[in-house]
Protein backbone atom coordinates (compact mmCIF):
# COMPACT_ATOMS: atom_id res chain seq x y z
CA UNK A 1 0.00 0.00 0.00
CA UNK A 2 1.32 3.12 -1.08
CA UNK A 3 -0.60 5.43 1.23
CA UNK A 4 -1.99 4.74 4.81
CA UNK A 5 -4.52 7.16 7.09
CA UNK A 6 -4.87 9.88 7.63
CA UNK A 7 -3.68 8.99 11.28
CA UNK A 8 -2.97 10.87 14.25
CA UNK A 9 -0.03 12.10 14.60
CA UNK A 10 1.99 14.26 18.07
CA UNK A 11 4.10 16.13 15.79
CA UNK A 12 2.08 16.35 12.59
CA UNK A 13 -1.28 16.58 13.74
CA UNK A 14 -3.55 14.44 11.07
CA UNK A 15 -0.58 12.91 8.63
CA UNK A 16 -1.39 11.05 5.53
CA UNK A 17 1.34 8.74 5.19
CA UNK A 18 3.52 7.75 2.07
CA UNK A 19 5.59 4.70 1.50
CA UNK A 20 7.53 5.29 -1.07
CA UNK A 21 10.07 2.45 -0.42
CA UNK A 22 8.92 -1.04 -0.87
CA UNK A 23 9.87 -3.26 2.79
CA UNK A 24 12.76 -3.29 3.87
CA UNK A 25 15.35 -1.02 1.29
CA UNK A 26 17.31 0.92 3.61
CA UNK A 27 20.84 2.72 3.92
CA UNK A 28 20.76 1.19 7.86
CA UNK A 29 19.70 -1.79 9.69
CA UNK A 30 18.93 0.00 13.00
CA UNK A 31 19.10 -2.73 15.81
CA UNK A 32 15.65 -1.46 17.49
CA UNK A 33 13.95 -0.89 13.82
CA UNK A 34 10.49 -2.01 14.28
CA UNK A 35 10.10 -3.28 10.29
CA UNK A 36 13.05 -5.83 11.00
CA UNK A 37 16.42 -6.40 9.85
CA UNK A 38 17.43 -4.13 6.87
CA UNK A 39 16.54 -6.85 3.15
CA UNK A 40 18.35 -4.49 0.91
CA UNK A 41 20.98 -2.80 2.84
CA UNK A 42 22.14 -0.14 -0.13
CA UNK A 43 23.27 3.29 -0.85
CA UNK A 44 21.91 3.60 -4.41
CA UNK A 45 19.00 6.25 -4.98
CA UNK A 46 16.68 4.30 -7.37
CA UNK A 47 13.00 4.44 -8.77
CA UNK A 48 10.73 2.54 -6.74
CA UNK A 49 7.56 3.56 -8.09
CA UNK A 50 5.83 5.77 -10.75
CA UNK A 51 5.60 9.76 -9.10
CA UNK A 52 2.18 10.03 -11.38
CA UNK A 53 0.98 6.51 -9.48
CA UNK A 54 1.87 7.84 -5.65
CA UNK A 55 0.23 11.67 -6.98
CA UNK A 56 -3.22 9.52 -7.55
CA UNK A 57 -2.76 7.32 -4.87
CA UNK A 58 -2.65 10.20 -2.67
CA UNK A 59 -5.21 12.49 -4.57
CA UNK A 60 -8.04 9.95 -4.16
CA UNK A 61 -7.12 9.45 -0.15
CA UNK A 62 -7.00 13.16 0.10
CA UNK A 63 -10.68 13.40 -1.92
CA UNK A 64 -12.22 10.46 0.13
CA UNK A 65 -10.90 12.30 3.78
CA UNK A 66 -12.36 15.54 2.06
CA UNK A 67 -15.49 13.81 1.80
CA UNK A 68 -15.87 12.27 5.09
CA UNK A 69 -14.79 16.33 6.68
CA UNK A 70 -11.48 15.23 7.73
CA UNK A 71 -8.63 17.11 7.74
CA UNK A 72 -4.84 16.35 6.62
CA UNK A 73 -2.85 18.65 8.19
CA UNK A 74 0.72 16.59 6.47
CA UNK A 75 1.18 14.57 3.17
CA UNK A 76 4.16 12.49 5.50
CA UNK A 77 6.78 10.05 3.70
CA UNK A 78 7.38 7.87 6.21
CA UNK A 79 7.87 4.54 4.71
CA UNK A 80 9.61 1.23 5.78
CA UNK A 81 12.71 2.25 4.42
CA UNK A 82 14.33 5.33 3.46
CA UNK A 83 12.73 7.80 1.61
CA UNK A 84 15.72 9.71 0.24
CA UNK A 85 16.73 6.24 -1.62
CA UNK A 86 14.07 7.35 -3.82
CA UNK A 87 15.11 8.87 -7.12
CA UNK A 88 12.04 10.51 -7.85
CA UNK A 89 11.38 11.89 -4.00
CA UNK A 90 11.91 15.50 -5.30
CA UNK A 91 9.81 15.35 -7.94
CA UNK A 92 7.01 13.34 -6.13
CA UNK A 93 6.83 16.66 -3.71
CA UNK A 94 6.26 18.79 -6.58
CA UNK A 95 3.88 16.85 -8.07
CA UNK A 96 1.49 17.13 -4.55
CA UNK A 97 2.25 20.93 -3.85
CA UNK A 98 -1.55 21.63 -6.13
CA UNK A 99 -3.36 19.74 -3.18
CA UNK A 100 -2.32 22.73 -0.85
CA UNK A 101 -1.48 20.58 2.18
CA UNK A 102 2.21 20.66 3.89
CA UNK A 103 4.56 18.17 3.37
CA UNK A 104 6.55 15.98 5.57
CA UNK A 105 9.77 13.62 5.68
CA UNK A 106 10.81 11.36 8.25
CA UNK A 107 14.81 10.92 6.88
CA UNK A 108 17.57 8.84 8.73
CA UNK A 109 19.70 11.48 7.11
CA UNK A 110 22.15 9.31 5.85
CA UNK A 111 22.35 10.34 2.30
CA UNK A 112 21.77 14.26 3.06
CA UNK A 113 25.68 14.60 1.91
CA UNK A 114 24.40 13.86 -1.52
CA UNK A 115 23.70 17.43 -3.38
CA UNK A 116 20.33 16.00 -5.15
CA UNK A 117 19.25 14.75 -1.91
CA UNK A 118 19.22 17.72 0.36
CA UNK A 119 17.72 19.47 -3.10
CA UNK A 120 14.90 16.91 -2.37
CA UNK A 121 14.59 17.31 0.81
CA UNK A 122 14.54 21.05 0.80
CA UNK A 123 11.29 21.15 -1.12
CA UNK A 124 9.56 19.66 1.86
CA UNK A 125 8.00 21.91 4.63
CA UNK A 126 9.23 19.60 7.58
CA UNK A 127 11.84 17.27 8.17
CA UNK A 128 13.02 14.62 11.07
CA UNK A 129 16.54 14.07 10.87
CA UNK A 130 17.79 10.39 12.73
CA UNK A 131 20.33 11.46 15.07
CA UNK A 132 20.91 8.44 17.65
CA UNK A 133 24.90 8.78 17.89
CA UNK A 134 27.62 11.06 16.55
CA UNK A 135 29.97 9.05 18.17
CA UNK A 136 31.87 6.25 15.59
CA UNK A 137 31.79 2.98 17.34
CA UNK A 138 27.88 3.73 18.96
CA UNK A 139 26.69 4.97 15.61
CA UNK A 140 27.78 1.71 13.92
CA UNK A 141 26.67 -0.62 17.01
CA UNK A 142 23.14 1.07 16.95
CA UNK A 143 22.43 2.01 13.09
CA UNK A 144 24.29 -0.37 11.23
CA UNK A 145 24.37 0.93 8.30
CA UNK A 146 25.84 0.41 4.99
CA UNK A 147 29.61 -0.09 5.07
CA UNK A 148 30.59 2.73 2.45
CA UNK A 149 28.75 5.38 5.04
CA UNK A 150 30.56 7.76 6.76
CA UNK A 151 29.64 9.40 9.85
CA UNK A 152 31.73 12.91 9.21
CA UNK A 153 30.10 13.33 5.91
CA UNK A 154 26.44 12.92 7.01
CA UNK A 155 26.75 15.24 10.06
CA UNK A 156 28.59 17.73 7.95
CA UNK A 157 25.64 17.40 5.41
CA UNK A 158 23.28 18.16 7.81
CA UNK A 159 24.68 21.20 8.70
CA UNK A 160 24.86 22.25 5.03
CA UNK A 161 21.37 21.61 4.85
CA UNK A 162 20.18 23.24 7.68
CA UNK A 163 22.28 26.34 6.77
CA UNK A 164 19.36 26.85 3.60
CA UNK A 165 16.73 25.07 4.82
CA UNK A 166 13.59 27.56 5.09
CA UNK A 167 11.39 24.62 6.31
CA UNK A 168 10.81 23.41 10.07
CA UNK A 169 14.25 21.01 10.62
CA UNK A 170 13.20 18.48 13.69
CA UNK A 171 15.72 15.58 15.07
CA UNK A 172 15.09 12.36 17.03
CA UNK A 173 17.08 10.62 18.49
CA UNK A 174 16.06 6.85 20.01
CA UNK A 175 17.28 5.63 23.24
CA UNK A 176 18.58 1.89 23.33
CA UNK A 177 19.40 0.43 26.74
CA UNK A 178 23.07 0.59 27.03
CA UNK A 179 23.87 1.19 23.30
CA UNK A 180 23.65 4.91 23.11
CA UNK A 181 21.83 5.98 26.16
CA UNK A 182 25.16 6.59 28.30
CA UNK A 183 26.46 10.18 29.40
CA UNK A 184 29.27 10.15 26.76
CA UNK A 185 27.07 9.41 23.46
CA UNK A 186 24.38 12.33 24.78
CA UNK A 187 26.81 14.63 25.42
CA UNK A 188 27.82 14.33 22.36
CA UNK A 189 24.77 14.30 20.66
CA UNK A 190 23.49 17.43 22.74
CA UNK A 191 27.17 19.29 21.25
CA UNK A 192 26.55 18.35 17.79
CA UNK A 193 22.53 19.34 18.18
CA UNK A 194 23.41 22.85 19.64
CA UNK A 195 25.11 23.75 16.51
CA UNK A 196 22.31 22.07 14.21
CA UNK A 197 20.15 24.14 16.10
CA UNK A 198 16.46 22.43 14.83
CA UNK A 199 12.89 23.66 16.02
CA UNK A 200 12.91 20.93 18.32
CA UNK A 201 14.67 17.81 19.52
CA UNK A 202 13.05 14.58 20.12
CA UNK A 203 14.08 11.86 22.40
CA UNK A 204 12.23 8.67 21.88
CA UNK A 205 12.15 4.66 22.65
CA UNK A 206 11.62 1.66 20.96
CA UNK A 207 7.51 1.23 21.43
CA UNK A 208 6.96 -1.62 19.50
CA UNK A 209 9.27 -4.94 18.64
CA UNK A 210 12.65 -4.19 17.78
CA UNK A 211 14.82 -5.78 14.99
CA UNK A 212 16.41 -7.28 17.42
CA UNK A 213 14.91 -9.02 20.51
CA UNK A 214 17.77 -8.19 23.00
CA UNK A 215 16.91 -4.18 22.36
CA UNK A 216 15.40 -2.52 25.39
CA UNK A 217 13.88 1.11 25.81
CA UNK A 218 15.89 2.64 28.59
CA UNK A 219 14.81 3.36 32.18
CA UNK A 220 12.55 6.24 33.01
CA UNK A 221 15.40 8.46 35.13
CA UNK A 222 18.07 7.16 31.69
CA UNK A 223 15.63 9.08 29.83
CA UNK A 224 15.08 11.66 32.34
CA UNK A 225 19.04 12.05 32.65
CA UNK A 226 19.29 11.88 28.17
CA UNK A 227 16.68 14.72 28.32
CA UNK A 228 18.55 16.65 30.83
CA UNK A 229 21.73 16.49 29.29
CA UNK A 230 20.29 17.93 25.73
CA UNK A 231 17.98 20.57 27.89
CA UNK A 232 21.14 22.18 28.82
CA UNK A 233 22.10 22.84 25.31
CA UNK A 234 18.64 23.12 23.62
CA UNK A 235 15.70 25.17 24.24
CA UNK A 236 13.11 22.85 22.80
CA UNK A 237 13.52 19.13 23.66
CA UNK A 238 10.68 16.97 24.05
CA UNK A 239 9.63 13.26 24.76
CA UNK A 240 8.24 10.99 21.68
CA UNK A 241 7.16 8.18 23.81
CA UNK A 242 4.07 6.37 22.68
CA UNK A 243 1.98 8.93 25.01
CA UNK A 244 -0.34 11.70 23.13
CA UNK A 245 0.57 14.45 25.29
CA UNK A 246 -0.07 18.21 25.03
CA UNK A 247 2.06 20.45 27.49
CA UNK A 248 0.30 23.59 26.22
CA UNK A 249 -3.19 22.76 26.59
CA UNK A 250 -3.78 23.33 29.95
CA UNK A 251 -7.46 22.05 30.79
CA UNK A 252 -7.62 22.86 34.23
CA UNK A 253 -7.66 19.18 35.42
CA UNK A 254 -4.30 18.58 37.49
CA UNK A 255 -4.36 14.69 36.89
CA UNK A 256 -5.13 14.96 33.06
CA UNK A 257 -2.57 18.14 33.15
CA UNK A 258 0.40 16.16 34.75
CA UNK A 259 0.19 12.64 32.81
CA UNK A 260 -0.18 14.93 29.43
CA UNK A 261 2.97 17.40 30.42
CA UNK A 262 5.30 14.80 31.86
CA UNK A 263 4.10 12.38 28.73
CA UNK A 264 6.46 15.28 26.59
CA UNK A 265 9.09 16.38 29.14
CA UNK A 266 9.94 15.34 32.92
CA UNK A 267 8.83 18.15 35.26
CA UNK A 268 10.52 20.07 38.22
CA UNK A 269 8.91 19.59 41.48
CA UNK A 270 8.20 23.50 41.73
CA UNK A 271 6.50 23.10 38.14
CA UNK A 272 4.08 20.31 39.76
CA UNK A 273 3.79 22.65 42.91
CA UNK A 274 2.77 25.48 40.16
CA UNK A 275 0.36 23.42 38.46
CA UNK A 276 -1.51 22.04 41.52
CA UNK A 277 -1.86 25.35 42.93
CA UNK A 278 -3.34 26.65 39.08
CA UNK A 279 -5.74 23.74 39.21
CA UNK A 280 -6.63 24.26 42.85
CA UNK A 281 -5.51 20.58 44.02
CA UNK A 282 -3.16 19.34 46.49
CA UNK A 283 0.13 17.15 46.12
CA UNK A 284 -2.64 14.11 47.14
CA UNK A 285 -2.63 14.03 43.23
CA UNK A 286 0.62 13.39 42.77
CA UNK A 287 0.77 10.83 45.72
CA UNK A 288 -2.33 8.86 43.99
CA UNK A 289 -0.51 8.86 40.75
CA UNK A 290 2.68 7.56 42.39
CA UNK A 291 0.67 4.57 44.01
CA UNK A 292 -1.04 4.27 40.47
CA UNK A 293 2.38 3.55 38.94
CA UNK A 294 1.44 6.65 36.33
CA UNK A 295 4.19 8.59 37.74
CA UNK A 296 7.90 8.24 39.37
CA UNK A 297 9.67 10.61 41.31
CA UNK A 298 13.20 10.53 40.49
CA UNK A 299 16.74 13.14 41.07
CA UNK A 300 18.96 14.27 38.89
CA UNK A 301 21.72 16.52 39.87
CA UNK A 302 20.43 17.80 43.41
CA UNK A 303 17.11 17.94 41.97
CA UNK A 304 13.57 15.96 42.07
CA UNK A 305 11.74 15.55 38.74
CA UNK A 306 8.16 14.09 38.62
CA UNK A 307 8.24 11.64 35.18
CA UNK A 308 5.19 9.60 33.24
CA UNK A 309 5.90 5.77 33.88
CA UNK A 310 6.97 4.32 30.90
CA UNK A 311 5.28 0.78 29.75
CA UNK A 312 6.95 -1.90 30.14
CA UNK A 313 9.92 -0.89 32.60
CA UNK A 314 11.39 -2.46 35.97
CA UNK A 315 13.72 -0.04 37.69
CA UNK A 316 17.37 -0.69 37.40
CA UNK A 317 20.65 1.01 38.02
CA UNK A 318 21.87 4.06 36.00
CA UNK A 319 24.93 2.78 33.25
CA UNK A 320 27.84 4.82 33.31
CA UNK A 321 28.67 5.50 29.75
CA UNK A 322 28.75 3.80 26.60
S1 LIG B 1 16.55 4.04 9.30
FE1 LIG B 1 14.43 3.66 9.86
S2 LIG B 1 13.73 2.12 8.39
FE2 LIG B 1 15.96 2.17 8.26
S3 LIG B 1 16.60 0.55 9.65
FE3 LIG B 1 16.61 2.47 10.82
S4 LIG B 1 14.59 2.55 11.79
FE4 LIG B 1 14.47 1.02 10.17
Amino acid sequence: MITFGPVPSRRLGQSLGINNIPPKVCTFSCVYCQVGRTLNLQLERQVFYDPEKILSDVHDKVKKARKMGETIDYLSFVPDGEPTLDKNLGRTIELLRPLEIKIAVITNGSLIWLEDVREDLMKADWVSLKIDSVMEKTWRKINRPQKRLQLDSILNGMLKFKRNYTGELVTETMLSEGVNDGVDNLTAVADFLSRLQPVKAYLSIPTRPPAEKRILPPSEEVINRAYQILNKKLDRVEYLIGYEGNAFAFTGKAEEDLLSITAVHPMREEAVIQLLSKAKANWSVVRRLIDQAKLIESEYEGQKFYLRRFPRRKQRALPDTD
